[in-house]
């Protein structure tokens, strides 16, 4: 079995929305799967002979601090991991739109905000947020809605509020095919992450689907001249087709996000769980790591 470690900021800054893991924190993770684990890559899973203590440490979205502030915990631990990039953010530097919308609304100091579409439900319609605070709890509730709507819905919304928050500067948070080719060079796999960060589950037209698989599988190849053996599904989204184009499209596992350990012969190698791990107490992060927060949970519910 194999328990597959699942990152993606590491920095000391806080943040009230989406709070990245503290380095410190994150080097007593590593300490501890070091020290349990033997870790591989996850490009190594279908041809690594695997044991019960086997573990796999992965980052996803691309992050600057990933290069910056990871990389010498990576190192100093010994560990390879593999990073995920959705192959648009890092061509236009702009983060998913999770983060870029969180960004504006944190950011801004203009409290006008003219946003009544119909297609958002009507309490969510505003005219004006009046104070950071109100921005906070906005964004925080307009998120899950955006998640639901259509891709060219989603982007009118959050280039609208672009278009509205000219104050706000571009985040420069992503890693450029440089820092790729730098933690490339240096044994870490990179693989796709898709295109756009599209959510894959919820896309019916084929042609776009091969677009953001195979799109993102080209990219990579042109810019590190190596194809991505793997595939990590944005927002752990997929479904029989996603598996079946990943497959065509040359990749040989795929990645899912699910607080689960990975076993051979029990789960598809395109379905590969991943847990992962957050900016919280030492002893919750502990028994994520070994599982038994799942474990716990599933017991409460059962009783
Ligand atoms: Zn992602």
């Amino acid at each position: 079995m194999v328990r597959n470690f699942l990152f993606h900021r590491i920095s000391p800054d806080r943040d009230p929305l989406w709070d990245p893991m503290d380095p410190e924190l994150f080097d007593k993770c590593l300490k501890l799967i070091c020290r349990n684990y033997e870790v591989i890559t996850i490009e190594d899973i279908p041809h690594a002979k695997l044991h019960e203590q086997t573990a796999t440490i992965s980052f996803d979205d691309g992050y600057k601090d990933n290069i910056e502030i990871a990389l010498p915990i990576l190192e100093k631990h010994n560990i390879k991991a593999s990073f995920y990039v959705a192959t648009d953010c890092i061509d236009k530097q702009i983060p998913t739109w999770t983060y870029y919308l969180e960004h504006l609304f944190k950011n801004t100091e203009k409290t006008d905000l003219d946003l009544r579409f119909d297609y958002l439900p009507e309490d969510m319609r505003v005219k004006q947020l009046p104070d950071y605070n109100a921005r906070i709890a906005y964004v925080r509730k307009l998120k899950p809605i955006l998640k639901n709507l259509s891709l060219a819905q989603r982007w009118e919304i959050v280039m609208y509020v672009q278009s509205v928050y000219t104050d706000v500067q571009k985040p420069d948070v992503m890693m450029n095919w440089h820092d790729l080719k730098k933690l490339r060079d240096l044994g870490h796999p990179i693989g796709s992450h898709t295109k756009s960060h599209v959510m894959l589950g919820h896309i019916t037209d084929e042609t776009r689907l091969i677009d953001e698989l195979k799109g993102s599988r080209d990219r990579i190849f042109e810019m590190l001249g190596e194809h991505p053996k793997t595939i990590s599904y944005p927002i752990g989204s997929y479904n029989e087709k996603v598996i079946e184009m990943s497959k065509q499209c040359g990749y040989i596992a795929g990645l899912a996000v699910k607080q689960d350990v990975y076993v051979p012969g029990r789960d598809s190698i395109f379905e590969i769980p991943r847990i992962e791990l957050y900016n919280e107490s030492w002893w919750k992060t502990k028994l994520r790591i070994s599982n038994s927060l799942e474990k716990i949970k599933k017991v409460l519910r059962y009783k």
